[in-house]
């Protein structure tokens, strides 16, 4: 498709992308919100979380309506979390660099409704555990699905999120590579494994970003979480400690202090512990918008000492 003459519009098209994403942030809302309890996200209709009072369609326009109420509940002024309008937020960021990424192509929509699903991933993951079988059980077959219409179709088409065969062993090596890591961690170390619901995200990443999605998520995914796990610690170890200090003076014997001590460390660590899903989901996004010069970036570091090796030994032998 020729779009040279929609170029001036581009800016038109961001706000567009970002007011259609600020909706459909509302919508993931919903999904966080009543997937975990088995509710329907169709029926009824919008409603207080803690008075059950419906809310009125001018109530419920995304980011906006929280400001107006003042993040507080038009019936029984309880406090509205400031998690729906990040979502809303995120959502609509996310769908504005998704098409000044992409522009206009059929991969965008593809794109916009994983940068949608991994939204939902990360934030019900982070206030229920669990990643939802509502993403990722039809997920896995529409990822393999768009890939081979858009290899059918071409490059052409402007589908081509990624061959078909890369598809298809995205959702083996992905789901495979955490099973794998799930069933030793299960049997040699006897402790819990990543959980099913990581296996089914990593592969249905790789069913929409191929094998090297899948890859490239999962190293993403282990950097961001090896940072966050050494600043939860740290953050434990020196700062909450040095907080706690003035409280464990108090304490008349030693032993007691030292008791305390232990058990305070082992309840903080595992209580602030961070499941896996949002950062593969973060890490997913990242490959999606610069998995391509991430690759390039990696391979021209390893590149140049090779290359310039190679150069010398050639001039050496007279080249
Ligand atoms: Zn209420």
């Amino acid at each position: 498709m020729d779009t040279t003459a929609l170029q001036p519009l581009q800016g038109l098209f961001l706000l567009f992308a970002f007011i259609f994403g600020l909706n459909v942030g509302s919508f993931c809302n919903v999904c966080i919100g009543r997937w975990p309890a088995g509710e329907s996200v169709i029926k009824p209709r919008s409603r207080c979380p803690r008075c059950l009072n419906a809310i009125a369609w001018y109530d419920n326009i995304p980011l906006i309506s929280w400001l107006v109420l003042g993040a507080k509940c038009r019936h029984c002024s309880k406090p509205i979390s400031v998690v729906y309008p990040v979502v809303e937020a995120l959502t609509g960021i996310l769908f504005a660099l998704t098409f000044w990424r992409f522009g206009f192509v059929i991969a965008s929509p593809v794109y916009m409704l994983f940068c949608a699903a991994m939204i939902i991933v990360t934030f019900q993951d982070l206030a229920d555990w669990t990643i939802p079988n509502e993403i990722t059980f039809p997920g896995i077959p529409l990822g393999v699905i768009l890939a081979l219409a858009g290899t059918a179709w071409g490059e052409a088409s402007g589908l081509r999120v990624t061959d078909v065969v890369d598809s298809l062993l995205g959702v083996l090596l992905g789901g495979g590579i955490l099973l794998l890591l799930d069933r030793v961690t299960v049997y040699l170390l006897k402790k819990p494994g990543m959980g099913f619901g990581d296996v089914k995200l990593l592969a249905m990443i790789g069913a929409f970003l191929g094998w090297q999605g899948a890859l490239g998520t999962l190293v993403i995914a282990s950097f961001i979480g090896s940072f966050a796990g050494i600043a939860v610690i740290v953050y434990f170890k020196y700062v909450k400690k040095e907080a706690a200090a003035p409280a464990e003076k108090a304490e008349t014997s030693e032993a007691a202090g030292d008791k305390a001590d232990d058990e305070d460390e082992e309840i903080t660590l595992e209580g602030h512990y961070l499941p896996f899903g949002p950062y593969l989901a973060v890490g997913a996004l990242i490959f999606m918008f610069v998995g391509p010069e991430l690759i390039d970036c990696y391979f021209s570091f390893l590149e140049p000492s090779g290359g310039i090796v190679l150069m010398n030994e050639l001039t050496d032998i007279g080249f």
